[in-house]
């Protein structure tokens, strides 16, 4: 589960980070009413899953109730990388002079959690690991004893962060690797961690996944997940018990496994489609699940196509057409054109009993990829 920016913010301020004084609003005049109890200026920012909100337009300074306004209008409702913003967090703006990154994450090659620090924050520090690697400082943790003082500030240190600042920076690392550990992190990020001309230093960006599988011994969080869906996808996608991710492209993926509908994403994007999103049922297919599934692709308005790869296991290849069949019966047609590859056990007679009225039904799973890509719209 990934927090919005204003769950991780509330998070790290109970537990002592310096976070700007912020409130969550919905609408303009809620922007207006939170600027003027913070006091201008102000930062307006987007509550959105996307990174690098700031370039696409998801973040306004705002020093007047009008530029507030103005904010708040161009904001709310805005459509930012496919996401639409109904949230804003209004924030006390920082007047700063620098931009750190700091981070906590699983480092699987090494078996251990690492903290990270570096100079170069407030850009993205994806490109920073793949350009110049070295600007980032990097101290592995064992668990069994937590994290040093002394690493932390070997931390800052080696990512050459001013003298003035190094203690608080070194102290920010340290509550965000045990928050880290105490939460059930994946990951935890700031970035940018400013730093002011006063030699303030503030958490003026807030980053933090959840291990799904940890949530219920934090049941705090645990409340914060309806709100932390992404959108109302994402939100039918908790509801039904699907393993989804909404993705940028145009072609539908459902199937019964990870691995396979993993599969299928490479295979179109292999053929020049761009996948919509990964969406796994799970074992089986029911009835309900497969009308479950379809409601989710349908119900996305950038889906063109639809591919169903399904493998027939425990549940036969019969049992899953016949599961197709029944759901597909609830609509009179179908809104967009749907494929449906099976395999596995009963496959064969699957491919029989399928409804090839209203689907498009292929014998191999390159042939299907291929045909749900040109439905969508051909080779981008
Ligand atoms: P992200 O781009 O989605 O990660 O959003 P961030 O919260 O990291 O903000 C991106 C950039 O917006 C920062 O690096 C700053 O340059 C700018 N920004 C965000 N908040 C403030 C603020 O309070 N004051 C000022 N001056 N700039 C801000
Ligand atoms: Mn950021």
């Amino acid at each position: 589960m990934r927090l919005h920016e204003y769950q991780a913010k509330e998070v790290f301020a109970e537990a002592g980070m310096p976070t700007p004084e912020s409130v969550l609003a919905e609408s303009t005049d809620e922007v207006l009413d939170a600027a003027e109890s913070i006091g201008y200026p102000v930062a307006v920012k987007a509550q959105v899953h996307v990174g690098g909100r700031g370039k696409a337009g998801g973040i306004e300074l705002a020093e007047s109730d009008e530029e507030a306004r103005e904010a708040a209008d161009s904001i709310l409702g805005m459509d930012l990388k496919g996401y639409t913003v109904e949230r804003v967090l209004v924030e006390q703006a920082v007047d700063f002079v620098d931009e750190l990154y700091v981070g906590v994450t699983m480092d699987r090659g090494a078996g251990e959690p690492v903290a990270m620090v570096s100079s170069e924050g407030g850009v993205d520090i994806e490109s920073v690991a793949e350009e110049s690697p070295e600007a980032i400082a990097r101290e592995h943790v064992d668990p069994a004893f937590g994290m040093h003082h002394y690493q932390a500030n070997r931390a800052v240190y080696d990512a050459g962060v001013d003298r003035a600042v190094a203690s608080d920076v070194a102290s920010v690392l340290t509550t965000l690797f045990d928050l880290w550990e105490d939460r059930d992190a994946s990951e935890a990020e700031i970035n940018p961690l400013m730093i002011t001309g006063d030699d303030e230093v503030v958490a003026a960006d807030a980053v933090m996944n959840i291990d799904d599988d940890a949530l219920f011994r934090q049941p705090d969080l645990a409340e914060m997940e309806e709100a932390a869906a992404g959108d109302d996808l994402e939100a039918k996608a908790n509801e039904y018990g699907f393993d989804y991710v909404r993705l940028d492209g145009n072609v539908g993926i459902i199937g019964n496994g990870a691995g396979l509908v993993m599969t299928t994403l490479d295979l179109v994007d292999y053929y020049g489609g761009e996948p919509a999103n990964f969406l796994d049922i799970g074992g089986g297919a029911k009835a309900e699940r497969v009308a479950n599934a379809l409601d989710m692709v349908f119900s996305d308005d950038n889906v063109d196509s639809v591919v169903f790869n399904l493998f027939g296991g425990i549940t036969r290849g019969d049992e899953v057409a016949r599961g197709i069949n029944s759901a597909i019966e609830e609509f009179d047609e179908l809104p967009k054109p749907v494929v449906v590859r099976l395999a596995g056990t009963n496959a064969e007679e699957g491919m029989e009993i399928l409804n090839a009225d209203a689907l498009d039904v292929e014998q191999t799973l390159e042939g299907a990829v291929q045909r749900s890509v040109e439905q969508a719209g051909g080779a981008q």
